[in-house]
């Protein structure tokens, strides 16, 4: 049986709650399809000592301030479960879950939305799968003679399932930086990042990021000068525990070596570091294999966007990815607004303002 909606919006993680906030307020009617059995998108799958790097009334969504964490400045991963657990309660946001959507195409004047539970009919679609289903890893000489264990940033839990392992993390991002200083005491770790490691001021945290994100953006629409945005600030927030493990000498990175081997990562002077386990930190893709038969894809396996919406395909918007669908549109304080504008064009788009 074919369901029909106004819009469907893909991913109920922060981004498709957003969006679903907006929609509800415009009157439209809508469904949320997640992948996922529980409320939290990616939040429920992060390591366990992962805390925020802003505090929470800096890391709401639009129309409900997290509430702050009892005892913790920057609030940790289970109590942003919790909030987005509460704020689709709240707003009664029709999330159908677990959908798994494996397909959207063009049927006339509607998108058809196919699932593994059934097609749904729609005159828009928003996308909001976000990227934790795409870890990359990059192409390494040597990566399948390793012969101990590999796994990237989803994986890892906590730093006592590799006590006193001979560890190699990779990146030199905030996952690689508090993946390693996660593990610095208990293992015997190698910090291996692709550029020197720049860590923002100690006392700057996420609001500066969403600050310069926010002024990038308004320099870009007023063409001005890009101000560089968050890059111009450094890569690493040094939350307390990176800022201790980096205080006490424990975080010192060594550059990208060129080859593994089976036992070890070796640079091309013949240096070697022996490990037991490699942990990629090397980042993520947008998980867009839903919208391949729409036949929008564009360099980087990105879909070219004109903010939210795809160019070639006004009937879908993209939320949530990274700052090429809306300034600091990955974070839960900076969706909000191109969850608002998507919904609003969308509105525009089906008649209904
Ligand atoms: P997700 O949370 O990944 O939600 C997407 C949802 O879509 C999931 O439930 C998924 O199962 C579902 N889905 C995927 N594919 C399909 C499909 N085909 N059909 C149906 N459903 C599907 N941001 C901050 O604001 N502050 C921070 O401190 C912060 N720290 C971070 C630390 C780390 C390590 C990482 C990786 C990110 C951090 N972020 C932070 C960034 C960001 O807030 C998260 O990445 C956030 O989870 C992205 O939300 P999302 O809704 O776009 O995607």
């Amino acid at each position: 049986m074919t369901q029909g909606v106004d819009v469907v919006v893909i991913g109920g993680g922060q981004a498709g709650l957003a969006a679903g906030y907006h929609l509800r307020r415009l009157g439209l009617s809508f469904v949320i399809l997640d992948a996922q059995a529980t409320p939290g998108g990616a939040w429920q799958h992060t390591w366990d000592s992962l805390h925020l790097f802003s505090p929470a009334a800096h890391s709401s969504l639009p129309g409900r301030l997290m509430p702050p964490q009892p005892g913790e400045t920057y609030p940790d991963a289970a109590h942003v479960v919790d909030y987005l657990t509460d704020y689709e309660q709240r707003y009664e946001l029709p999330v159908v879950r677990p959908v798994r959507v494996e397909a959207v195409l063009r049927d006339g004047q509607f998108l058809r939305v196919e699932t593994d539970s059934g097609t749904w009919r729609a005159r828009a679609v928003t996308s909001a799968t976000g990227t934790w289903s795409r870890p990359f890893i990059p192409a390494i000489p040597g990566r399948a003679e390793f012969e101990g264990r590999q796994l990237h940033t989803v994986e890892y839990r906590r730093a006592s399932d590799f006590a006193g392992q001979r560890v190699v993390v990779v990146g030199d991002g905030n996952s690689g930086a508090q993946i390693a200083a996660d593990l610095a005491h208990d293992t015997d770790l190698t910090w291996v990042t692709l550029r020197e490691p720049r860590y923002l001021a100690d006392d700057i945290d996420g609001r500066a990021l969403f600050d310069a994100a926010t002024a990038r953006r308004r320099a870009l629409d007023e063409g001005r000068t890009d101000t560089g945005g968050v890059a111009s600030l450094g890569d690493i927030v040094a939350v307390p525990p990176v800022r201790e493990a980096r205080d006490a000498g424990l975080l010192k990175a060594q550059p990208m070596f060129d080859r593994l081997t089976a036992g070890a990562v070796a640079w091309a002077d013949g240096t070697r570091a022996e490990a037991d386990v490699i942990i990629w930190c090397t980042g993520f893709r947008p998980a867009l294999a839903h919208l391949a038969p729409l036949g929008l894809r564009g360099p980087r396996g990105h879909i070219p966007t004109r903010g939210t919406e795809a160019l070639g395909e006004p009937r879908l918007h993209l939320l949530g990815y990274g700052d090429w669908t809306g300034p600091a549109s990955a974070t839960l304080i900076g969706v909000g607004r191109p969850a608002r504008d998507a919904a609003r064009q969308i509105a525009g788009l089906l008649g209904a303002v």
